[in-house]
């Protein structure tokens, strides 16, 4: 049985038929015409039933291709060709004898094969998806599978086999859905939240056994009770931070879509930002050296957020450096991202360097920069491209709990970006590290 052929040839041979009936009928009414007037009126009667007759019927054609699903069965499997072509994942028909009868380009990119006619088995080793289309081919049955491969990155996919007829044929359609991308953000929203959680179970460990050990055994003791008192000072303002710093980045994160619009001098962004770490400085005996070039720095930027910048990067300069030791701070201006890269981040020819951000801009912009350089231990060169990391410490991975949040570079990393701008570090062990943020100019006014 053809039955899309029989189909095909009413839909596209009926008006061509009818045509050449139409011509003809219109000849014999003038030859009718001219013999006997009242057989040609019948006549023409005719020839309109005819003509409505063949409208309805190419109408019938163009609604049963356009509206019944089933209807799919009048076109033959190379003609499916354009319908994959069309789909946006990977699409693969397969053939009852389990061999490939079409395929789109993602399919064939995706599974690295040539031709028509190969077998499914010989392309795609994944028992469930194997199955699934012989179901789909022998019972007519729809599943959809899900499955993991692990070549160099480790991918998900979610294939949905549906089972196809045309003609006494039977197929199976496999369209193949990367879903890689929505499992890692599950899963790093997945391990922020443990992290998170994990951060602040710490201190408030500590805090449960320094009450306890105050209501207990320290009771009677004031010199004890002192000492823990300002132990549990220290847990709690490390838990006050945590969620400091975990608010701060998750409003970072809300617009950081929408690049900033204001105008901010670096310069004075810079001097603002060491005025309020003046204390600490001094209280940890660490002198801070501020370098500014003549007249202002205009940069397109929020004022708040590079603030955040600074203050973030020269806290940690000082908190790394040790006592009597300097920081620099500089700020500078360039023509281009090459320029401002030399001189803001290859100043020590031994250190580790590596950009932790870098502007998706064509890199002929004009950029400022700001570099905080210290006289700490530096960051061994196998850490570096996991700076920015949330709650990423450098002590951790070296066996020691204490320390930071582990937030501060990741807002550094999440404001920068959001001013489209790029973050650079080098760091030497034993002589120190240099952070760099550059965002761009605005123009002078
Ligand atoms: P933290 O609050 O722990 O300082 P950051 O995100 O600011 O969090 O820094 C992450 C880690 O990067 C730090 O814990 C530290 O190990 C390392 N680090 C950052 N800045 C410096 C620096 N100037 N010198 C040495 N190590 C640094």
């Amino acid at each position: 049985m053809n039955r899309p052929a029989i189909l095909r040839w009413r839909l596209d041979k009926v008006p061509v038929a009818v045509w050449t009936a139409l011509l003809a009928a219109i000849l014999a009414v003038v030859v009718a015409f001219s013999v006997a007037p009242s057989a040609a009126i019948w006549m023409l009667i005719a020839i309109c039933a005819c003509f409505l007759a063949w409208r309805a019927l190419r109408e019938t054609g163009r609604t049963v291709i356009a509206s019944r699903h089933d209807e799919i069965e009048f076109v033959g499997l190379a003609e499916l060709g354009p319908l994959l072509e069309a789909l946006p994942d990977a699409a693969l028909l397969v053939d009852e004898n389990g061999r490939i009868a079409g395929s789109n380009v993602a399919a064939r990119r995706q599974m690295r094969f040539e031709m028509r006619g190969q077998y499914l088995s010989a392309i795609l080793r994944q028992p469930d998806v194997l199955e699934a289309a012989n179901a789909a081919i022998r019972a007519g049955e729809a599943r959809i599978v899900e499955y993991e491969t692990s070549n160099q990155v480790e991918r998900h996919t979610r294939c949905s086999v549906s089972p196809m007829t045309w003609g006494s044929e039977r197929a199976a359609l496999l369209v193949f859905h990367d879903q890689t991308a929505r499992f890692s953000t599950e899963r790093m929203r997945a391990d922020f939240l443990a992290n998170a959680s994990h951060e602040l179970r710490t201190p408030l460990a500590s805090l449960t056994l320094l009450i306890e050990t105050i209501a207990g055994p320290a009771r009677d003791n004031a010199d004890e009770r002192d000492r823990f008192l300002k132990m549990m000072q220290v847990q709690a303002d490390r838990m006050r931070q945590l969620i400091e710093d975990l608010l701060s980045l998750s409003r970072i994160e809300l617009d950081e879509h929408v690049p900033p619009s204001d105008r901010a001098d670096l310069s004075q962004v810079a001097r603002e930002s060491l005025d309020a770490l003046g204390g600490v400085a001094q209280e940890k005996g660490v002198t801070v050296n501020l370098h500014l070039p003549d007249g202002s720095v205009p940069v397109v930027g929020e004022r708040f957020q590079l603030t955040q910048v600074i203050q973030n990067l020269v806290d940690n300069a000082i908190k790394y450096t040790p006592r009597g030791g300097a920081v620099v701070v500089e700020v500078g201006a360039s023509g281009d991202r090459d320029d401002v890269i030399a001189k803001a981040a290859r100043r020590w020819p031994e250190a580790g360097r590596i950009a932790l951000l870098a502007p998706a801009a064509p890199a002929n912009r004009s950029y400022a920069y700001v570099r905080v350089e210290d006289a700490g231990q530096g960051i061994e060169r196998r850490f570096l491209p996991r700076l920015g990391e949330r709650f990423f410490r450098v002590e951790r991975e070296m066996g020691d709990e204490r320390g930071g949040t582990g937030l501060g570079l990741a807002i550094v990393k999440h404001v920068v970006n959001r001013h489209r701008g790029g973050l650079l570090v080098e760091s030497q062990p034993g002589k120190g590290s240099a952070f760099a943020a550059y965002v761009e100019l605005a123009e002078q006014e």
